[in-house]
């Protein structure tokens, strides 16, 4: 096992790892920008170290700042958390070279994953479903049409390195595709240094799915069932639930077991999750996040694993703790992200939080790094908690959010708990009812705030 973690992330994630490693008796190590001094990361870590100044690319995800801090601080190993370096290939690699252990997969397995054409061509390979669509990237726009015609339309054109749902453009006709084509390759240059793009059919009414998996390195995987994620805006997860209410147990085995087997041929290390849509009984592979995911609470709940933990032990060397078997699916789990943002307009609210009263009791879990007088920074993302509960139905659970949203006092900025607290009494949620698009289309059908 390590002596000592060093934990390359911030917010509530570096919480939820210092949290794991403390549990292991692992020292920790902050790091943080010179916005993070008073972050809660770095109060209840063992040392911490200032990596630079606010800007992400000068401080979080500085490759060269964060290995000065390894070497000061003597740490042998990083957990990457999630966003940032978690699905940084080089940035594994230079930490292998190191001899310095990376908490994730192998560099080589981060970058088939993180180019989403090499992806989707692993997934046929290993007998994953796929979406429709190019064999590779699309560099002609004669080319393109004529894949378009042959798929149907709509079609998305999407960016091989994409992420955070940028690079991507739906054609809904001939007349739109040379524009989607253009648009996406300029916005993956800008945003990610690679104009390449491919194209898929564009699902209409999809869920997203997804499949958390384990694997020890050497050939063993497991699945721990899947999370719904169908709540998006601008193709962002807003709330995650698990199990899905759109599965039956037999559909459920069904696609872990075939992700699983997946992972076994790939001999795939550490915790990832491979996502899908699901459309009329059919599943179909879009990306694998090679990496701990924002929503992992809610498999945790219902599983009962701790999953940080589970990765540093692999990480470590041990073998998977649990079997297939062994895996048991306990109850329903909601979480909904607690974001500092006005809740329909998702403009950032950044500032003072002047009061904090977190909801509490049976089958309640807050994951957030903010406290009473804390101050959140302009300069990331603007989630700061998660709300999961935990009950023995989805009926419970929303009756449990329910009371939990209206314990929740958040002062001095805007949040996301409004929004929540008309969600869940929606009919279409409550019955389990909704879609990728729904969302959106609940938004714009209400008037907008600020
Ligand atoms: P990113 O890595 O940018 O998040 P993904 O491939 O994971 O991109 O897709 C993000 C979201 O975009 C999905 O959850 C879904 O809402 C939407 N999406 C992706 N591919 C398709 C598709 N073929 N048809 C319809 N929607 C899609």
């Amino acid at each position: 096992m390590f002596d000592k973690v060093l934990i390359a992330n911030r917010g509530e994630i570096a919480l939820r790892v210092l949290r794991a490693c403390k549990e292991l008796g692992i020292a920790t190590v902050a790091v943080h920008s010179t916005a993070d001094a008073d972050a809660m990361h770095v109060r209840l870590a063992d040392e911490s170290v200032c990596i630079g100044p606010p800007p992400a690319a000068e401080s979080y995800l500085n490759i060269p700042r964060l290995l000065a801090a390894c070497e000061i601080t003597g740490a042998d190993a990083v957990h990457p958390g999630y966003g940032f370096l978690s699905e940084n290939a080089r940035f594994a690699e230079i930490l292998e070279h190191h001899k310095i252990t990376f908490i994730g997969p192998t560099s080589e397995h981060i970058r088939i994953m993180g180019d989403k054409i090499a992806a989707k061509a692993t997934a046929i390979r290993l007998g994953i479903p796929v979406v429709p669509g190019s064999k590779g990237a699309v560099t002609d726009d004669g080319e393109a049409l004529k894949i378009a015609n042959e798929m149907g339309f709509p079609v998305l054109v999407k960016a091989a390195s994409g992420g955070g749902g940028r690079g991507m453009k739906v054609a809904r006709s001939i007349a739109d595709l040379s524009l989607a084509l253009s648009t996406a390759r300029s916005e993956a240059k800008a945003a990610f240094g690679d104009d390449a793009v491919y194209m898929e059919k564009y699902l209409q009414k999809p869920r997203h799915i997804e499949v958390q998996v384990f694997g020890d390195g050497q050939g063993n995987a497991v699945h721990l069932g899947e999370r719904d994620c169908s709540l998006q805006r601008r193709h962002q997860k807003v709330m995650e639930e698990a199990p899905s209410p759109a599965l039956n147990d037999a559909q459920r085995m069904k696609i872990g077991g075939i992700v699983a087997n997946a992972m076994r041929q790939l001999k795939y290390r550490g915790a990832g999750t491979v996502e899908f849509l699901y459309e009329d009984g059919e599943f179909y592979f879009i990306e694998m996040n090679t990496r701990l995911q924002v929503e992992h609470p809610v498999t945790e709940a219902i599983t009962g694993l701790d999953l940080v933990l589970e990765q540093i032990r692999i990480a470590s060397g041990a073998p998977l703790s649990v079997k297939q078997e062994d895996i048991t699916f306990s109850g329903h789990a909601i979480e909904c992200r607690i974001n500092a943002e006005t809740p329909r307009t998702f403009r950032p609210s950044p500032g003072k939080i002047t009061y904090w009263h977190p909801p509490g009791g049976l089958g309640v879990r807050v994951d957030s790094g903010v406290y009473q007088g804390y101050k959140i920074p302009p300069y990331y993302d603007s989630l700061i908690g998660k709300l999961i509960v935990h009950g023995k139905s989805r009926n419970e659970c929303l009756m449990r959010l329910r009371r939990c949203l209206s314990e929740f006092v958040i002062d001095g900025i805007e949040t996301t708990i409004p929004l929540f607290n008309e969600l869940i009494r929606h009919s279409d949620i409550v019955d389990g009812m909704y879609d990728i698009h729904w969302l959106e289309k609940f938004l714009a059908s209400e008037p907008k705030d600020g």
